[in-house]
C-alpha cells in the first residue's frame, strides 16, 4: 500500500512516499534554517510563505523519486498538528487538494505519533508494550504504548522543551540557530565540570523540567563574567549537555522498569544529539531491552515519519473529510 505523506508543521516542507508503513520509496525535505537563522528563531510568517512556494515542487519530486504515479497511490496523509498554524495549513490545503483531485482517502497525522513512528521505518516491528522518549523543539514526553495508534504519556515538560533550552543556551553561548547541534558538538569536547543541578522533581514523578537548568547557565555565565574569569564554552556545553542527559536516561530507565518494557523508542530532533544516544545505548548495551534510535535525518521532521503513522490509520480505515483542519492544539492520546 502506498500513502504519499506531506509534512509542513513548522520550517521543514518535506514530502514522501510510503510503502505498507515501513519502506521510504522516497522522502523529500527542503529545509528553511537559513531563511531564520538571522533571526534567532523561527519566524512564523516566513515560514507559511516559504512553504506556499515550495510545497508544489517538493511533492512532484517526491512522487517522481519514488517512481510511482498519483494513480498509483492508496491515500494522502499530513501532519494536521501540532505547529505553527499557518504553515500546517499550506500542507493540509495541499493535501486535501490532492485528494479531491485523485480520488483518495485523506489521513490526518498527529505530527509526534509520527516522530515516533519513525521507528517503525528502521525495525521490523514494533513491540508492546513499548515506551517513547520524544525528545523534540517543542516536546519532552515519556510515552507508554500498548498497542499501535496507542498513546499514554506518563510524563511530559513542565516548562521549557529540551530542544527548546538547547537553542536557548546556544543563543545565550552566542551560537547560531538552531543551537542543538552546536551545544552537541561542544559538549564532545569538554568536561561536566560545573555539576549543574538535575531537575529530578518528585521522586515518582516521569515529568520534566529544563528552565531552572536553562537559568543556572545563564547565571554561570554571569558570574564568571563579573569574577572576571573566563569559563571554557566546551565545559560549559559538556555541563549543561551532561544535567540534560543524565534526567532524560535515568527517567527513561525507572519507567522501563516499572512499566516492563520490551522496546524503548527515541523521538524528535534530539534523539539526534550524539551524546544522548551514547548514553542511552551504553544502558542499554547488555539488557533485555530492544533500543531504537532512527538515524539523523529521520530525527528531524520529515514527511517519511508521518506516512508511517499514517499506515496505522490507512489499516483501520480512519479516514478524514475535506473539513480538515490544521489543528496546533491537537492531542496525541485523543488522536
Ligand atoms: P516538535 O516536533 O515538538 O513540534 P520541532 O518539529 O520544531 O518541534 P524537531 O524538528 O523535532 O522539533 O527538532 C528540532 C530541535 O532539535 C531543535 O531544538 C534542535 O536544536 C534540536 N536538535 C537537533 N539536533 C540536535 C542535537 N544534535 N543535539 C541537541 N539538539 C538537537
Ligand atoms: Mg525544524
Ligand atoms: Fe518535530
Amino acid at each position: 500500500e502506498l500513502i504519499l505523506a506531506i509534512e509542513t508543521s513548522c520550517d521543514e516542507t518535506s514530502a514522501a512516499v510510503i510503502e505498507d508503513g515501513k519502506r521510504i520509496l522516497s522522502n523529500v525535505v527542503s529545509s528553511q534554517i537559513e531563511s531564520h537563522k538571522r533571526f534567532g528563531g523561527v519566524v512564523p510568517e516566513i515560514a507559511s510563505r516559504h512553504h506556499v512556494e515550495q510545497i508544489t515542487v517538493i511533492v512532484e519530486e517526491a512522487i517522481k523519486k519514488a517512481g510511482v504515479d498519483f494513480e498509483d497511490l492508496d491515500a494522502v496523509a499530513v501532519t494536521e498538528g501540532p505547529g505553527l498554524v499557518g504553515a500546517l495549513l499550506i500542507g493540509v490545503n495541499a493535501a486535501k487538494a490532492i485528494a479531491y483531485a485523485h480520488d483518495l482517502p485523506l489521513i490526518g497525522v498527529h505530527h509526534i505519533a509520527g516522530h515516533i513512528y519513525a521507528n517503525q521505518l528502521i525495525v521490523d516491528s514494533l513491540t508492546f508494550p513499548l515506551l517513547a522518549l520524544v525528545v523534540s523543539g517543542g516536546h519532552t514526553e515519556l510515552i507508554y504504548m500498548k498497542e499501535h495508534g496507542s498513546f499514554e504519556i506518563i510524563g511530559e515538560t513542565r516548562d521549557d522543551a529540551v530542544g527548546e533550552a538547547y537553542d536557548k543556551v546556544a543563543r545565550t553561548i552566542g551560537l547560531p540557530y538552531p543551537g542543538g547541534p552546536h551545544i552537541d558538538r561542544l559538549a564532545a569536547e569538554g568536561t561536566d565540570v560545573l555539576k549543574l543541578p538535575r531537575a529530578w522533581l518528585e521522586a515518582d514523578s516521569y515529568d520534566f523540567s529544563f528552565s531552572g537548568l536553562k537559568s543556572a547557565v545563564i547565571n554561570t555565565l554571569h558570574n564568571y563574567k563579573q569574577r572576571g574569569e573566563e569559563i571554557k564554552v566546551e565545559d560549559l556545553a559538556a555541563s549543561f549537555q551532561a544535567s540534560v542527559i543524565e534526567v532524560l536516561v535515568g527517567k527513561t530507565k525507572r519507567a522501563v522498569e516499572q512499566y516492563n518494557i520490551n522496546q524503548v523508542l527515541v523521538a524528535g530532533g534530539v534523539a539526534a544529539n550524539k551524546g544522548l544516544r551514547n548514553a542511552l545505548e551504553a544502558e542499554y548495551a547488555d539488557s533485555n531491552v530492544n533500543l531504537i534510535i532512527p538515524p539523523l535525518n529521520l530525527c528531524t521532521d520529515n514527511a517519511a515519519m508521518i506516512g508511517a503513522a499514517a499506515s496505522i490509520k490507512l489499516k483501520k480505515k480512519e479516514f478524514v473529510g475535506y473539513d480538515l483542519n490544521g489543528n496546533p492544539g491537537i492531542d496525541l492520546e485523543q488522536w
